[in-house]
């Protein structure tokens, strides 16, 4: 049951929640889950199918532009559409809004890589069939999105004709209503070729301002019997039709392969023939028994059991499913907030990628996290680029939203200014070289981001009175803007500051020779280094004394706090129903700032300080971003607050499923995602990856019986297993290590068992 996620509704708004539900992709590809024929016609629905990172730019309009804002946006697009098929039993048309609906069933099984959708159905005049729809995005070869559709005559049917379409007039979804929804811009591609050749059906579009080309071609099979076959192309589309008569079952399959100008070069039209012939007599079985092998593998080392709680159990299931179909896995591309399940932030990188997701592969799939540091590195000299354009010096400033590295949020008090995603991005390549000790991947790449980050600290802030400060920048937290010493962003680039002088060090021992060419590529001398150090060391952190808590910033606790407890259900989220500046105005936090800066850099402060400081803002905290409740939950866990932590963790396991955020339907939410996986392993199991190595302290919710879970290592493959009675540890793979359990070392041999208290 845990492995596949059951849907039956045929109404909307559900259906549309649904279509990201049962997305389906390949980190380069993703399809959203909509019907083959089509809904009602006033039905509201997102038809959607993205190639990660195929976007094009629209012109931001000001009321007042100034200096340094941004001036294009880029955009994820919506792409050749392929899902399309009609399916006419003896002349009428297929549709579950009209005639007799017996049964209708959607199922997405994540173990097995593919969603169905079984319907038993009576025609308005009286035909009864069971069709079963099939379809996947291949895990195995990017470019591939197959359907398979089998149409079972219950009560006689001579023929069965089936229209398939591929459709290159395709534009977005707008809704002007929502912020974090596109508000225009909608149509942004328009044909640039269309033929069918050899019973391939090709249709490529162009963007308008890119000028990137994106190129679908697709194929069909007939299974059964005799038919007849007949195609038409217009200006924008191919439509095939099969006409099948006598035997059944008919079954219908539909290949259709995408290829793109970011991936595949010049000539995708052609490269995208040649794949799909290279496919074309692959039965649609094979495609499935490639997914199943490929999820296998990837269950082997991601999956997290649980016993106790089916429905967190499916929860974790789902989402570490939906990371694995979003992330990008070449360096084109990385994880956008929503994924490639829909529209929502229109495709564009987070600090999500560093902070909530990157974590997970990291410790589950090495090889995917590092390719989500190489997408950062590419898009290096724009950052740089962008510290130029802000007045900075040297260094490398990254952008708060992107696809190809530039800025693109045209609202800086909440974008641009949360320069911390520099320090978040360098946090990430430090936890990347102590998990995996990779020493050539630090002097590759690292090392630079490490010294262009901590240059743009190093810039951005100044020395008073013996303290490094950083004025006028934001925290995660966006109902506070714009502020002085935001604690979270002078945590982080101390950490920055302090790792960049220390990789220095590290590359001046190991490979000298290394150090000097990047020092001269860089310009950068010791005495720079000394500056970094000299920064890190004295970073102000604000504390307060009387409460015995670190202050968000330097003005915040001087606000007044917002009235929680008598702001009415409906104002939820606020950012809908106030204007910034009034949130500004108050205490009161859209997300985790603090108390996530103390889960990350725990080692700041004194434990005292940390719980205080978690007391203090969870009373004022709305978690409106879904990026929130897991950082409570891994907090309560440490500090102990059992109840609480499982409370937080499980609004969070199921955000999406139960689409308790209401906009699931724009696409799921991938930082939570991460956040749940990050609330079993950080936040119960107590995980840390420091220096000094692993350290574990695992504690089961009472509602569970047991929890285990895999983590690779510095080229080990580990067993963590805990019930009741023990937590029980077992290198699977790699030499014995190690480990921190509870404060106490234990060494894990390889091989053996190691069961503790
Ligand atoms: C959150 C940000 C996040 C963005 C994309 C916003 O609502 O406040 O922290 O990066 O969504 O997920």
């Amino acid at each position: 049951m845990t492995w596949k996620i059951t849907k039956f509704e045929l109404d909307n708004p559900n259906l549309l929640v649904n279509e990201s539900l049962l997305s389906l992709g390949n980190g380069y590809l993703g399809v959203r889950g909509n019907f083959e024929e089509g809904y009602k016609e006033d039905y509201k629905s997102i038809r959607g199918t993205y190639i990660n990172a195929f976007h094009d730019e629209t012109e931001i309009t000001y009321g007042e532009k100034l200096y340094g804002f941004p001036e294009t946006q880029q955009k994820i697009l919506n792409v050749i559409d392929a899902q399309t098929v009609q399916i006419y039993l003896d002349g009428e048309l297929f549709s579950l809004f009209e005639g007799e609906v017996l049964f209708c069933e959607r199922n997405l099984h994540m173990d097995k890589g593919f969603a169905e959708r079984i319907v038993h159905w009576i025609s308005p005049q009286g035909k009864e069939v069971k069709i079963y729809f099939r379809r996947l995005v291949s895990f195995v070869t990017r470019e591939l999105f197959a359907l398979d559709i089998e149409v079972e005559a219950i009560s006689p049917i001579s023929h069965v004709k089936f229209v398939s379409t591929v459709n290159g007039d395709v534009s977005n979804f707008v809704d002007k209503e929502d912020p974090r929804l596109a508000s225009g811009h909608a149509k942004r591609l328009h044909v640039t070729e269309v033929r069918q050749e050899n019973r391939f059906s090709i249709v490529k579009d162009t963007t308008y301002v890119t000028n990137l080309e994106v190129a679908c071609v697709s194929c069909s099979a007939i299974e059964s019997g005799s038919h007849t076959y007949d195609s038409k192309a217009t200006d924008s589309s191919v439509e095939e039709t099969y006409v099948c008569e006598g035997e059944e079952p008919f079954r219908f399959t539909k290949l259709n392969v995408y290829t793109d100008t970011m991936r595949h070069g010049s000539n995708v039209a052609e490269k995208a023939v040649n794949i799909l012939a290279s496919l074309q007599n692959k039965p649609f079985e094979e495609l499935l028994a490639e997914q199943k092998t490929y999820l296998d593998a990837y269950w082997e080392v991601a999956d997290i059991a649980i016993d106790g709680d089916v429905r967190v159990q499916e929860g974790i299931r789902f989402n570490l499913y939906q990371l694995l179909q979003s992330v990008g896995k070449d360096p084109a591309s990385n994880i956008s907030a929503k994924g490639l399940s829909g529209e929502g932030y229109e495709g564009h990188y987070f600090w999500d990628t560093e902070i909530y997701i990157f974590p997970v592969f990291l410790m589950t799939n090495p090889e995917i996290a590092k390719n989500l540091l190489l997408h950062r590195y590419s898009i290096l000299d724009s950052a740089r680029q962008r510290a130029k354009e802000m007045g900075h010096s040297q260094g490398a400033l990254f952008p708060w939203r992107t696809i190809t590295g530039s800025e693109n949020s045209a609202f800086f008090p909440a974008g641009t200014a949360q320069y911390h995603i520099s320090a978040d991005i360098a946090y990430s390549y430090i936890q990347y070289y102590l998990a995996t000790k990779d020493e050539e991947f630090m002097k590759d790449y690292m090392a630079e981001v490490l010294f262009e980050t901590a240059r743009l600290w190093a810039d951005a802030g100044h020395m008073q009175n013996g303290r490094f400060r950083i004025d006028s920048v934001t925290g995660p937290d966006e109902y506070t803007c714009i502020v002085n010493n935001n604690y979270y962003t002078n945590a982080m680039a101390k950490h920055n500051l302090l790792w960049a002088a220390k990789v220095y060090e590290l590359l001046k021992a190991v490979d000298s020779d290394r150090l000097h060419h990047l020092a001269s590529q860089l310009g950068l001398t010791e005495t720079e280094v000394g500056i970094w150090q000299s920064a890190g060391v004295n970073m102000y952190l604000p504390y307060d004394e009387t409460l015995g808590i670190n202050a968000q910033d330097d003005s915040f606790l001087q606000k007044a706090r917002w009235d929680l407890k008598n702001t009415p259900s409906e104002k939820y989220p606020l950012l809908l129903n106030y204007h910034p500046l009034t949130l500004y105005r108050y205490q009161v936090l859209k997300q985790a700032d603090t108390v996530l800066a103390h889960f990350l850099l725990e080692d700041e402060q004194d434990f005292e300080t940390i719980k205080n400081s978690y007391d203090y803002y969870e009373q004022i905290t709305t978690h409106d971003s879904s990026l929130s409740s897991c950082v409570h939950s891994i907090m309560a866990s440490k500090l102990g607050y059992q109840e609480k932590a499982y409370d937080y963790f499980n609004e969070t396991a199921r955000l999406d499923l139960e689409n308790t955020h209401k906009n699931t339907k724009d696409g799921l939410h991938m930082a939570n995602m991460g956040g749940t996986w990050l609330g079993i392993v950080y936040g119960f199991a107590g995980l840390r990856l420091k220096e000094n190595g692993l350290s574990l302290a695992p504690a089961l919710p009472v509602e569970w019986n047991s929890l285990e879970f895999r983590l690779r290592y510095q080229g080990r493959l580990l067993k963590v297993h805990k019930d009741r009675e023990a937590t029980t540890y077992i290198v699977l793979e790699g030499e014995g290590l190690n480990i921190t359990h509870n404060g106490e070392t234990l060494y894990l041999k390889s091989g053996s068992k190691v069961s503790v208290k």
